[in-house]
């Protein structure tokens, strides 16, 4: 099993165990074979009786029992799989779904459908998929599955909860916590806000967004003489074009987001800051600068960073040169660098 896969059967355990599973996945890999055994294995997963334990906390389908073996036939009645007819998903198919999913669920607690190449569906049938997305039976989880997102309507996508095979630009899996060619701990958080939020698919922009990441977050993490370094280091790359400043709004965001999170955690835990955070935050992989960020920052100047993160925003929106909004932001950044500590 290869580490990637480990990391979207881990979010699928997860979900599985705290019973919040989503109404609606959508696996998105583009290797066809890889990703309809992954499909394939999750709907195992969620349609057994018994799962077991497997490797870092995540859960296996056990392989023996009746759902099990039915899924592994497909003849379990509670599995449905629809997949194109020639070159594409009809609308008849769905409409059919749309029948067979008022129903409870025959041999057990739910319904999985799987879509298969659900980029394949026309307009009428993706509209039909919407009908169903939007008034979930709560019986039932759909695995969608594509070799990309882009071809799906965003109304789709927006109902359901992405999972990528995330590649480096090498080809290979980014994996969570272990060395990779990128050298980021990534974790699913990350995955998905990288290609859902910032709606990157290629693996170079991946691969450059990760990259500029790091150079903000280390520009963040400096402090006195080293921040007007680290100034130099990111604004040198921060000025290159509109995308990279629509990005590097967007990464700070993040941090800003996470900061946020943290805090408002903490005051739940009366200042503790040792509940589990690695399946909330974007920016996992630098949990230590942003719990420093939260007790160093104080409300009202993590508000002002935001407001200013929404003004950079707005000068986006109205086609303000690149150079002006970075030299806003980082001047600002610096400025209120004395507030951190
Ligand atoms: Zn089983």
């Amino acid at each position: 099993m290869s580490p990637n896969v480990s990391l979207i059967r881990k979010i699928m355990s997860k979900a599985l165990q705290s019973g919040r599973l989503a109404h609606a996945y959508l696996i998105v890999d583009q290797k066809i074979s890889a990703r309809r055994k992954l499909v394939k294995q999750i709907a195992s997963l969620l349609l057994c009786k018994k799962p077991l334990d497997g490797p870092e906390g995540s859960l296996e389908p056990c392989g023996t029992c009746t759902s099990c073996r039915k899924a592994a036939l497909s003849i379990h009645p509670d599995l449905v799989e629809i997949i194109p007819q020639g070159e594409s998903i009809r609308i008849e198919q769905i409409r059919h779904l749309q029948k067979e999913v008022i129903f409870a669920p025959l041999e057990g607690k739910r319904r999985i459908v799987i879509i298969d190449r659900a980029e394949s569906m026309g307009p009428s049938a993706s509209n039909a998929l919407l009908k169903i997305l939007e008034e979930p039976p709560s019986h039932t989880v759909l695995l969608l599955s594509a070799s990309t997102s882009s071809a799906l309507l965003p109304t789709i996508l927006s109902r359901c909860q992405v999972l990528r095979q995330a590649r480096t630009r090498s080809g290979t899996l980014v994996s969570d916590g272990k060395t990779d060619s990128v050298s980021h701990k990534l974790n699913g958080n990350l995955v998905s806000f990288l290609e859902n939020e910032l709606a990157l698919e290629d693996q170079d922009e991946v691969y450059n967004a990760l990259e500029l990441r790091k150079k903000l977050l280390n520009f963040i993490g400096r402090q006195g003489q080293g921040k007007l370094l680290g100034f130099f280091d990111a604004s040198s790359c921060l000025s290159l074009s509109r995308n990279t400043v629509r990005l590097t709004v967007a990464i700070i965001n993040s941090v800003i987001r996470d900061v946020f999170l943290i805090r408002q955690l903490a005051a739940r835990c009366h200042g503790k800051v040792e509940m589990d955070l690695s399946d909330r935050l974007i920016n996992i992989d630098s949990q230590e600068l942003l719990v420093r960020l939260a007790q160093g920052l104080n409300y009202d100047t993590l508000v002002a960073y935001k407001k200013r993160l929404d003004l950079a925003q707005a000068m986006i929106d109205r086609n303000v040169k690149a150079e002006m909004i970075t030299d806003m932001l980082l001047v600002f950044w610096l400025k209120s660098d004395s507030k951190i500590q």
